[in-house]
């Protein structure tokens, strides 16, 4: 199938073709078609499957079919900054050769330029849930001719607690309107709001319920905790890493992680919610540009990060949520291009590890890496670091294995398919394939 069959506009096509997509992903394909015939959609698909351009593009082509007014008549809610400005800049990429204004909104900034914008009238809102609400309070955000409805990464909105701030938001619109959901994982949760959001939605699943992208490749290292970061700087250093972005639990650990890898000789720099938007722009672009080489991010700062082909991605620390492991490892492998996921484990993380294995329904290889150990205070007597480096909790696939960490097996699964239109060849071939590399910020 190519996007010319969706009947999309030529200037979405020129816009598409610009931007050196040949042919559509799966969530596209099924998406595309079922949002221009005005169908409520329910997707299962992760960040890296080109969702956003999957909603983005029959939007356009719908909202240039009808008339502008001043107040949107698009509603994208997005539960990060960071993401809000990624799909924002997606409306306007995709969206350059039509003339509608697409206008993004979120806290920690300040509030006039976005109440100006506003103001002046636009078609498309993409906001995080807070600010909007303060804005339509201030009676600045009209919702009131919203047609579309779109809540992105949905599960991660309910996990940060916006179902209040959703449902407030509900209420501002009017109630025949069109609503897509996007969500990488299905928990009752985000089931629930389905149910109570969508009418008849064609349902689409892409990656399947709770799985991880496949053109990842896992691998767990054992080690005690006082040594993780002797043994991410030896991987980073030895393995010559240009770009890798690093998981801490805390926002204090990403810090002290980023001064930590600085003191080795790494450009590193820590992103979460306690810095300023100017010092996480400043952050990610730098990170981007490669001038920083090891990005330091907590769940909530790291949503929505996109960065084309980034090769590396550790979990310093394990999330004890186990569906965030999935999240944070899609951030690599994306747009086709393989990548690797690293998961520092030391012996308190052993449970969280299991809770991951069993989501993912299978066991991650572990490799081991011989590395120099850093003598610290909190070491203990029995060198605990060198013990716990070697699978301590029973059988593992792929233990001992000393190669670049081969792809696991992971047969067997289930999946979890939620709905009558599913992709079949999605599930390996989810992501989408370019032409050429363009970057896009
Ligand atoms: P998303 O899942 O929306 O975050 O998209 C992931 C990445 O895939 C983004 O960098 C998009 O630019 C890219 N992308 C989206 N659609 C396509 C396509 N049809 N072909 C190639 N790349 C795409």
């Amino acid at each position: 199938m190519s996007f010319r069959e969706f009947g999309l506009r030529a200037e979405l096509l020129r816009a598409v073709d610009t931007q050196g997509y040949t042919d559509p992903t799966p969530v596209q394909s099924e998406a595309i078609p079922a949002i221009l015939d005005e169908r409520d959609v329910l997707a299962g698909a992760q960040t890296g499957t080109g969702k956003t351009a999957a909603f983005a593009l029959p939007i356009l082509q719908l909202l240039s079919d009808g008339h502008s007014r001043r107040t949107p008549r698009v509603l994208v809610l997005a539960p990060t900054r960071e993401l809000a400005a990624q799909v924002g800049d997606s409306f306007q990429i995709y969206g350059r050769n039509l003339s509608l204004r697409t206008t993004i909104v979120f806290g920690g900034v300040g509030i006039q330029p976005q109440i100006d914008k506003l103001r002046r009238g636009i078609d498309v809102l993409v906001a995080t849930p807070g600010r909007l609400l303060d804005l339509a309070g201030r009676k600045v955000a009209d919702l009131s001719q919203v047609e579309i409805l779109v809540l992105d990464e949905a599960d991660r909105m309910l996990d940060m607690g916006f179902i209040h701030d959703i449902k407030r938001i509900m209420r501002l619109l009017p109630r025949e309107r069109q609503n897509l959901l996007f969500s990488a994982t299905y928990p009752d949760s985000v089931q629930d709001l389905a149910n109570s959001l969508l009418h008849n939605p064609v349902q689409i699943q892409i990656a399947r319920r709770n799985t991880a992208a496949e053109s990842v490749t896992q691998i767990v290292h054992h080690v005690a905790r006082d040594q993780k970061r002797a043994l991410l700087s030896h991987l980073i250093q030895t393995e010559d890493w240009s770009q890798v972005l690093v998981f801490t639990r805390t926002k204090h650990g990403a810090n002290r992680l980023a001064k930590q890898l600085v003191s080795d000789g790494i450009e590193a720099e820590a992103i979460h919610g306690n810095k300023s938007q100017s010092a996480r722009t400043r952050a990610l672009t730098g990170f981007k540009a490669g001038r920083v080489r090891a990005l330091i991010a907590t769940d909530i700062a790291s949503r929505g990060i996109d960065i084309d082909q980034l090769p590396h991605v550790v979990n310093f620390d394990l999330p004890n949520i186990p569906e965030d492991y999935v999240h944070r490892i899609g951030r690599t492998g994306r747009a086709g291009s393989e990548g690797t996921a690293r998961s520092l484990v030391s012996t308190e993380e052993g449970q969280f590890l299991r809770d991951i294995e069993r989501l993912l329904r299978k066991d991650i290889p572990v490799q081991d890496v011989d590395f120099p150990r850093r003598s610290s205070p909190a070491d203990r007597p029995q060198s605990a670091n060198q013990r716990h480096s070697r699978q301590p909790q029973g059988n593992r696939s792929g233990g001992g294995r000393s190669g670049g960490g081969s792809r696991s097996g992971g047969g067997g699964r289930s999946g979890g398919s939620t709905g009558s239109r599913t992709s079949g060849a999605a599930s390996q071939a989810g992501r989408p394939q370019r032409r050429r590399p363009q970057p896009q910020r």
